[in-house]
């Protein structure tokens, strides 16, 4: 302080100021004192608690705010919320994950949740804030912060604290568990979600709040789940990954939700490498790891010869990989392990191995790998006739984007599903963390289209194979998927039919 002046004091406080507040302060809207008052008198450390606050106005009502400045930062608040950091789904999901299990193992949390954009599965995160409801949550706050992966706490309160793991900021709030459904509710969003159930309680002369849902005479009703809220309003609990406002309240008010698919109607994962591509470990150990799993089925897919990756099954590989296979189904055979690969679609529309070899494989899937940088009816010529290649079952990935640094394939996709319906070709909704491809909605154009999907981890790491499940099923129901959709979700002798009607053009 003394060489640089007082101001560094200032900033390496401001640093450990919760993030929207930060953004919210260099927005100009309001200083530093007013957000403390704010702070101290409701509490508010995130965008979304501003946001309740004016929406309850509260906020005017804190000394020195007055209507002005609340009607200030209500317009600066949208502003902040896009130019807030997003991180990728799956490294968002690795970071929570460890603190979600701990809180759910923990003495007197009676559930935990991620809110927001994390708990609704879209591809990037902004918010990584965790809800845990608890009588009293100091233990566990103390506990938290003790996790090997947090570094330091940046605000601390009774009920709620910032920590960075990994140099992410990770709020977890501890609210009174009588009313913690409200919480979970109002912070899962999105807005729209809550708008138009909003709009629907107020036609049933409800009036729901961000604290909550408060009954005609305008008392809150305490709600300690989720559900009860749905339920006051005389609707099902709709899915955190289709609250997209747009017209699933409507539809769940007419009883017309789907039966998303879950991670519980998967019997097989059909798409991962092993050592004999790019895999991490060895095709043994991922059949240990997806018998834990509880599969079924599984498929071996490494990648064929010219694909891009770092190492590749070879047309000699094929027959000694088929080996070690046989071997490994002797050993397990309480698993069905499928012999398949990843064939590339070539340049000219061919795949990377000749039929001859591609008709020993029990499954095969065909893939581009490229960026783009073709024009796209050309990419669309290439993915025709793989598509009519009566050995091809899936097309993997098929925009081929790469989450967060390039979009997928400009593609008509109208036309692609039409073909994948045409010819009985699988689309995959795969679940590696830079895939997510499909992406919701582009699977739910494919699943009206009249296409089969199936639902893949492309795992290269057996410890991965079930986060990337998971991160595939929730990227499903956002495209609205329903089990029926789903070709693994059914039992090995339909997905063997499934292969073998193409392969016969029956
Ligand atoms: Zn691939
Ligand atoms: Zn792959």
């Amino acid at each position: 302080m003394y060489e640089a002046g007082g101001w560094v004091l200032l900033e390496s406080t401001l640093a450990d100021v919760p993030a929207d507040l930060r953004w919210l302060i260099e927005s100009g809207t309001i200083t530093i004192e007013q957000i403390a008052a704010v702070h101290r008198a409701l509490d508010v450390t995130s965008a979304a608690d501003v946001a309740a606050a004016i929406e309850e106005q509260m906020l005017r009502r804190v000394a020195g705010i007055g209507e002005p400045v609340e009607s200030a930062v209500a317009n600066a608040l949208p502003g902040i919320r896009a130019s807030i950091p997003r991180i990728p789904l799956g490294r968002a999901m690795a970071i929570a994950d460890p603190l979600l299990a701990h809180l759910r193992s923990s003495a007197g949390v009676a559930w935990a949740e991620p809110v927001g954009s994390l708990r609704r599965g879209q591809d990037m995160v902004g918010d990584l804030e965790i809800v845990a409801p608890m009588n009293d949550p100091a233990r566990a706050i103390d506990e938290a912060l003790e996790l090997a992966d947090v570094s330091r706490h940046l605000h601390r309160s009774e009920r709620r604290v910032y920590a960075l793991v990994e140099r992410v900021q990770v709020g977890l709030r501890f609210p009174e568990p009588a009313n913690a459904g409200a919480s979970l509710l109002y912070l899962t969003g999105s807005r729209a979600h809550f708008a138009a159930l909003q709009k629907h309680a107020q036609a049933a002369g409800l009036r729901l709040m961000p604290s909550g849902l408060h009954a005609r005479d305008g008392v809150l009703q305490p709600a300690a789940h989720e559900d009860d809220i749905y339920r006051a309003l005389g609707l099902p609990s709709i899915p955190a990954e289709i609250r997209d406002g747009l017209e699933e309240v409507a539809m769940a008010a007419r009883g017309d939700l789907p039966a998303l698919v879950s991670r519980r109607d998967i019997r097989g994962d059909l798409h991962m490498h092993s050592t004999w591509s790019d895999g991490r470990d060895s095709i043994e150990a991922m059949v240990t790891a997806c018998r834990a799993l509880g599969y079924d089925y599984m498929a071996i897919t490494d990648h064929s010869p010219t694909s891009a990756a770092t190492r590749n099954l070879t047309i000699d590989g094929v027959k000694r990989q088929a080996d070690e296979i046989a071997a490994l189904r002797e050993r397990y055979p309480d698993i069905a392990i499928l012999h398949g690969c990843e064939v590339d679609i070539l340049p000219d529309g061919r795949l990377d191995f000749p039929d001859g070899v591609l008709e020993q494989f029990d499954i095969v899937l065909a893939s581009l790998h490229e960026r783009a940088g073709q024009p796209s009816d050309q990419l669309m010529k290439r993915y025709e006739s793989a598509m009519r290649h009566p050995l091809v079952a899936m097309i993997t990935h098929p925009t081929n984007r790469l989450v967060p640094y390039r979009t997928g394939y400009d593609l008509d996709y109208a036309r692609f599903f039409d073909l994948a319906a045409e010819t009985h070709t699988v689309m995959e909704i795969d679940g590696a963390p830079a895939h997510l491809d499909l992406d919701g909605p582009l699977a739910r154009r494919a699943v009206a289209a009249g296409a089969e999907v199936a639902v893949d981890s492309d795992c290269h790491r057996a410890e991965m194979l079930e986060r990337q499940m998971h991160l595939g099923i929730m990227t499903a129901r956002r495209g609205w998927v329903e089990p029926r959709h789903v070709v693994n979700a059914r039992p090995l002798p339909d997905v063997r039919a499934l292969i073998a009607r193409k392969r016969t053009g029956r």
